[in-house]
């Protein structure tokens, strides 16, 4: 049996890129042999600018989608970062053996970075804190987008890194890899970037039928239908790769060959996409409504996921404070 874990900001509602490139993923992987820690990465979120008040109310609808998602507390544990203050412990220690420099060379920092006046440094030590969260449960597999293939290279570097100092006779932490899905990233609806919170390009997982079809009529398609007669190709197009995870097969080659042969426009084609995303989202919806409406429910859920980390993660610091010498 090996472990699995991710995690998932609360910076922002969950949206249809993390939950078809990452949060999926995890649905489906609670039902299989390996054990699965699945967590709200709130200290993460603090990287961004936000309200207190925001990211309080933000945390518990997180956790909400994630249920209404589908994740199951019997099958996966499921926990607020903040909770198990091992996780800031271990980013320290992993400070202590990771070069600036590879902080500095990842795409996601820049990237974010450029978009700030002033760079606070969470930004930069951001996938240090990303790799305590993932060697912290030994976690060898990690479900998530494209977007943070970088991160796990740089958690493997880390890890290898205080294995080669305080465990060269036996590695002590494992080298986790990423595990992609099929939309390993889709664009935001400018077409111009991916689908991102701090961008504010999405669609929410629990947004109604009316407010998913006011993004998407305006949203962008392949720039070559720039009239109806005009033949596209399906593969450059976002709403293509929505229709390929939202639509069923047959709906898929129907979409392809309209699109190829302008036999559809794109508003027809995103009609039908729009009917497709409420098959799969509305049963997402109704289970958000009721878990909503039970607050304590949620609390209790992941506080007994935070307890259940938290002994794994003591024994982990143990272990790590034992190699370094900071124990008598
Ligand atoms: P932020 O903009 O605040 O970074 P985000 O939208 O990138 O938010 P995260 O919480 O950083 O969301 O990421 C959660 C998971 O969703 C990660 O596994 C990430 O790789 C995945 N993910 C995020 N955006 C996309 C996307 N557009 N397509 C596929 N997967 C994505
Ligand atoms: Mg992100």
């Amino acid at each position: 049996m090996s472990r699995i874990f991710s995690g998932i900001q609360p910076s922002g509602e969950l949206h249809i890129g993390n939950y078809l490139g990452a949060v999926q993923n995890w649905v489906r992987l609670q039902e299989g042999r390996d054990s699965t820690f699945f967590c709200v990465v709130d200290l993460h979120a603090l990287t961004g600018n936000y309200e207190v008040a925001d990211l309080r109310r933000r945390r518990h609808e997180m956790a909400v989608s994630l249920l209404a998602a589908g994740l199951d507390p019997e099958r996966c544990t499921l926990f607020f970062q903040s909770a198990v203050p091992q996780h800031a412990e271990l980013a320290w220690i992993f400070n202590t053996v990771t070069p600036l420099g590879e902080l500095e060379r990842q795409t996601q920092y820049k990237d974010k970075a450029s978009r700030q006046e002033s760079v606070i440094t969470g930004l930069l030590t951001y996938p240090v804190l990303q790799a305590a969260d993932i060697l912290l449960y030994h976690a060898v597999r990690v479900p998530v987008g494209e977007d943070q293939v970088q991160h796990l290279e740089l958690s493997r570097e880390i890890a290898r890194r205080w294995n080669a100092r305080f465990a060269s006779d036996m590695p002590y932490f494992p080298e986790p890899q990423p595990l992609l899905t099929p939309v390993r990233r889709l664009m935001g609806l400018d077409g111009q970037a991916k689908m991102s919170k701090s961008l504010g390009n999405t669609i929410g997982l629990l947004e109604s039928r009316e407010q998913i079809w006011d993004k998407l009529r305006p949203a962008m398609t392949d720039p070559a239908r720039q009239r109806k007669t005009d033949p596209g190709t399906p593969e450059i197009c976002n709403i293509y790769s929505m229709h390929r995870a939202f639509s069923a097969e047959s709906t898929v080659e129907t979409v392809a060959v309209n699109c190829r042969t302008a036999g559809w426009g794109c508003i027809e084609c995103k009609k039908v996409l729009a009917d497709s995303m409420e098959g799969v989202l509305l049963p997402i919806r109704r289970r958000a409504m009721e878990i909503g409406a039970q607050p304590s429910y949620v609390t209790d859920v992941l506080e007994e996921g935070a307890t259940r980390a938290r002994t794994t993660a003591q024994e982990t610091m143990r272990q790590v404070y034992e190699r370094m010498g900071l124990t008598d």
